[in-house]
């Protein structure tokens, strides 16, 4: 086959893209929607909408002439760079869902709407039998789906944690995870010793949500959220959605009695919507542009929200805009007690709203369920006792109602097993760049000086330029000269929090 027939070929490949891509961007626009516009009553009559998008999704994705070009086009030799790793990105999306039988996959579809609307109901009634049955089925079908796929040497769990961040298995997860609670659970108990230094009351004093709302959309245009090619709406969960480099949606929720709370999600959310945003026009809405590492991803929103939201030189010039908007609330906090408060570290229940130091204990205790009811023989019955048990044993905390237990987190709802550890890899993948970076640039300086653009410049060129043409351990090697190595997390904590609260 010549080069040109190649390119002829790659083209009517991508015309088969462009429509299940199309059709997943109205699916993701209703999700978008969903949570932050539509009436609360729409969810029956719209899930029917739902239902038949996703099956007309998933049989434009498994064309079978999709499947004919594929294999004419091998591994795409003699095409460009991003033009191959297109191919091996539709590849891999084709291979997994036409393993599925069509009947599996429309059953699964309906079940996973059902279910979340299930969990949300089982949430506020507190009732974990409300939501087994449906859990169980998603469990059953979710590893159905993993074994079609599985390959030698791997593990059913192993295979769904490849569907969210390639290339990390159990067995490397449990070092990184072994070395996380090493490094956190002693340091957390030194840190808890001398909290009482830490005041943290003002936080949660009165602070009207209309002015929260314009520091949010401040916030995240100041880290440099282009708000000509995205928005800002609320919802009960922050999230991002992106659609293409031009129309990137954030969200953002106010809790009038915690200052906080917005601020960083807003930060967090920001960092997401920066990386979306800075998908080059040659690459967005091509799979290169849209299946971007869950690792990275995170690595972004974390780096903006910690390493840059929570610094002393950050707020160093922005705290008296901050106290501008709220003059009374915040007259007899000082910048320094501020920065002290929102980096206070504490055993907590909710995995959204912890602090930095306990954050990847929460992941921990997922993974470790994820594993046990995926590979091993813990009975989904027996779930939400053993979720008591090991908050009990990591953070010293015991959840008295389900929404502050097994109940909080829509994820396992939503049929995502396996999710959760891309939050940790994200963490630590962002403590590496942010160490490179800060040998490569006086990041401090910058922040004093409110230079937030060379920043910014620095992780577009390095980070955000690939989209998913490059993988997340490629991208980290050429940036840091090294494989994914957590050393530089535990490190970042240890040092951080020794230096807070003077260990
Ligand atoms: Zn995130």
């Amino acid at each position: 086959m010549t080069d040109e027939i190649k390119q002829e070929k790659y083209k009517e490949l991508m015309n088969y893209w462009k429509k299940s891509f199309a059709l997943g961007s109205a699916l993701t626009l209703f999700s978008w929607d969903t949570e932050t516009l539509a009436p609360q009553d729409a969810v029956d009559m719209t899930s029917q909408i739902l239902g038949s998008l996703s099956e007309q999704a998933q049989k434009a994705s498994t064309d079978p002439n999709i499947g004919v070009l594929l294999n004419e086009l091998g591994d795409g030799e003699g095409l460009s760079e991003a033009q191959r790793a297109d191919i091996k990105l539709i590849r891999k999306e084709y291979e997994d869902l036409a393993l599925i039988p069509t009947e599996e996959y429309v059953d699964y579809t309906m079940l996973q709407s059902r279910a979340v609307v299930i969990w949300t109901k089982a949430k506020k009634t507190d009732s974990y039998e409300a939501f087994l049955p449906t859990l169980k089925e998603l469990i059953a079908y979710k590893k159905k789906f993993a074994g079609y796929k599985q390959k030698d040497g791997m593990s059913i769990y192993d295979t769904m944690l490849n569907d969210f961040e390639e290339g990390f298995t159990t067995k490397e997860l449990d070092k990184f995870f072994a070395q996380l609670k090493d490094t956190i659970v002693p340091l957390l108990k030194r840190v808890v010793e001398k909290n009482d230094s830490i005041d943290t009351e003002f936080i949660s004093r009165t602070y009207p949500a209309d002015k929260q709302e314009a520091l949010s959309r401040f916030f995240a245009a100041y880290i440099g959220f282009d708000f000509n090619r995205g928005v800002l709406a609320q919802s009960e969960h922050p999230f991002t959605s992106g659609f293409h480099n031009h129309d990137v949606r954030i969200t953002d929720h106010f809790y009038e009695n915690k200052l906080d709370s917005a601020i960083f999600s807003a930060l967090h959310e920001g960092g997401h919507g920066i990386y979306e945003q800075d998908i080059p026009d040659e690459l967005t809405m091509t799979p290169s542009g849209c299946s971007m590492s869950m690792g990275i991803h995170e690595s972004q929103s974390r780096f903006y929200e910690n390493m840059v939201g929570r610094s002393e030189h950050f707020w160093k010039p922005l705290y008296a805009r901050l106290k501008e908007a709220f003059q009374k609330q915040l007259e007899d906090v000082s910048v320094d007690k501020f920065v002290r408060a929102i980096n206070k570290a504490e055993p907590s229940l909710i995995r959204t709203e912890s602090d930095e130091l306990t954050y990847c204990l929460h992941i921990m205790i997922r993974y470790e369920l994820e594993k046990r009811f995926i590979d091993g023989d813990l009975k989904p019955e027996r779930l939400a006792d053993e979720w008591r048990a090991l908050y009990k044993e990591y953070l010293g905390v015991e959840p008295q109602t389900l929404s502050e237990g097994i109940l909080q987190d829509i994820h396992w709802a939503q049929g995502a097993f396996g999710y959760f550890p891309s939050y940790a890899i994200g963490n630590a993948i962002g403590a590496q760049i942010y160490h490179q970076m800060r040998k490569d640039l006086d990041f401090d300086t910058l922040l004093e000086e409110e230079r937030l653009d060379v920043i910014h410049e620095y992780l577009r060129t390095r980070v955000h330029v690939y989209g998913a043409s490059k993988s997340a351990r490629d991208i980290l090697k050429e940036l840091t000269g090294e494989d994914f190595n957590p050393a530089y997390y535990t490190e970042y904590l240890k040092e951080k929090y020794e230096r807070l609260y003077e260990l």
